[in-house]
């Protein structure tokens, strides 16, 4: 490590963001953050500067003062990392993000590494959405191309009469990037994959995470993934074939369908995910720590599981009472000190144990003290035994 703070420089200013700098700075990393929003949530860690993906006078000025550019979010518009890598160095590649922007590129890719896919046809008009149907057969969901996130932009087709109400929801999206018509996978389990790979190929991964997702967003997440062995290490070849394909660096997440003992390719995030946030107390090295070391160019750190874990989202505000769960054992609270609003991901919590029957008992006792609060209904409804004596149960200093 050189003896001069290096600088990173963060494009969008979210929790991500906010994490990343969080992580970087025991290693004596200095972060410049870019948002078009002035109260983006990492503006209260890092400093902010507030600009227009398009604004290049603005980001000639932050490609001046950073060593390295990197994003917490894929929707930088892919011109404007193309621009910015004319002047410093920008991990992951832009053409890694390229592929992860358009969800068709994204499934050619898995393919093309071997990793199977639901069924799935381009749509641009109404007419190819009725000859996608029968590539995909039904029951399918219809989804922007690009720019969705959280399940927003999508529209679950059932029978052949839901595809006018698909096409009056999403037709007037198919413009200008188009829509994808996919198999929907009746799946087991929601799996994914979170990985790093450094600037010289060095590559870790950390145990295979299990997701819940409520409504289209990530309710409930587990490590380890209790999988076999050989689904594990198949899950993990395919990131590491997905990351040397695309010569990527930085953390990437590789987001998986179990169906029938097969793994198929949902999508990838080009950055760190929310389905990594466990690795900050459950994990030797965390996403957010590996990310940074790994476009510092930098060895990366061990990824091994540290404790069980169970990550809560908390969608639109913090649960309370807060200071109730912080005092039981194994809870980590994360406030992003955002503004509450109905959707938005405002923080979580990372229940963790040496085992999963404590793991268990302890994600029992936070919902037993947080049994009023609207922000766990997700979980329990993607998850209902972990709790199901709950709030009935016996106190936690009972046992
Ligand atoms: P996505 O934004 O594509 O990751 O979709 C959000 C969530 O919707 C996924 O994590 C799944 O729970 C569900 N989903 C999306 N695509 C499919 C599919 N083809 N089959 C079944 N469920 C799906």
């Amino acid at each position: 490590m050189s003896r001069r703070q290096p600088v990173v420089g963060i494009l969008g200013g979210g929790q991500l963001a906010r994490m990343l700098v969080l992580a970087g700075a025991p290693l004596g990393v200095n972060f410049v953050v870019v948002d078009g929003s002035p109260d983006a949530c990492a503006g209260q860690v890092a400093p902010l500067r507030v600009a227009d993906w398009r604004d290049t006078d603005s980001l000639a000025r932050f490609a001046a003062e950073v060593d390295v550019v990197t994003f917490d979010f894929e929707n930088v518009p892919a011109e404007t990392a193309e621009w910015l890598s004319g002047r410093v160095p920008v991990y992951p590649n832009p053409a890694a993000l390229t592929v992860a922007q358009d969800r068709v590129t994204e499934k050619t890719v898995f393919r093309g590494i071997g990793l199977e896919t639901p069924a799935f046809a381009a749509v641009a008009t109404r007419a190819e959405l009725d000859a996608a149907v029968v590539v995909t057969g039904l029951p399918a969901i219809l989804k922007t191309r690009r720019l969705g996130y959280d399940g927003k932009g999508q529209f679950r087709l059932r029978a052949p009469t839901d595809l006018d109400a698909a096409w009056a929801a999403l037709g007037p999206q198919a413009e200008p990037h188009g829509l994808v018509l996919e198999a929907f996978v009746p799946f087991t389990r929601e799996l994914s994959v979170l990985a790093a790979r450094g600037r010289a190929g060095e590559f870790r991964a950390w145990p295979l995470t299990r997701n819940w997702h409520h409504e289209g967003i990530l309710a409930l997440s587990q490590a380890p993934a209790a999988a076999d062995a050989a689904l594990a290490a198949a899950a993990i070849a395919r990131a590491r074939a997905l990351a040397e394909r695309l010569d990527y660096v930085g953390v990437l997440a590789l987001e998986l369908f179990e169906h029938g003992g097969r793994l198929l390719g949902n999508e990838m995030a080009p950055r760190v995910h929310n389905s990594g946030h466990w690795t900050l107390e459950g994990a030797v090295t965390s996403q957010f720590e590996n990310h940074i070391r790994a476009v510092l160019g930098w060895p990366l750190g061990d990824t091994a599981l540290c404790a069980n874990s169970l990550m809560f989202n908390w969608i639109g505000s913090l649960p309370e009472p807060a200071a109730a769960a912080l005092a039981l054992p194994g809870v980590h609270w994360h406030d992003y000190g955002k503004a509450p609003r109905p959707g938005r991901k405002v923080g979580h919590a990372t229940v963790c144990a040496r085992d999963d029957a404590t793991l268990a008992a302890r994600a029992g006792d936070m919902a037993r003290v947080l049994a009023r609060a609207e922000q766990l209904a997700p979980a329990r409804a993607v998850l209902p035994e972990v709790w199901a004596p709950c709030p009935e149960r016996a106190p936690a200093a009972a046992r």
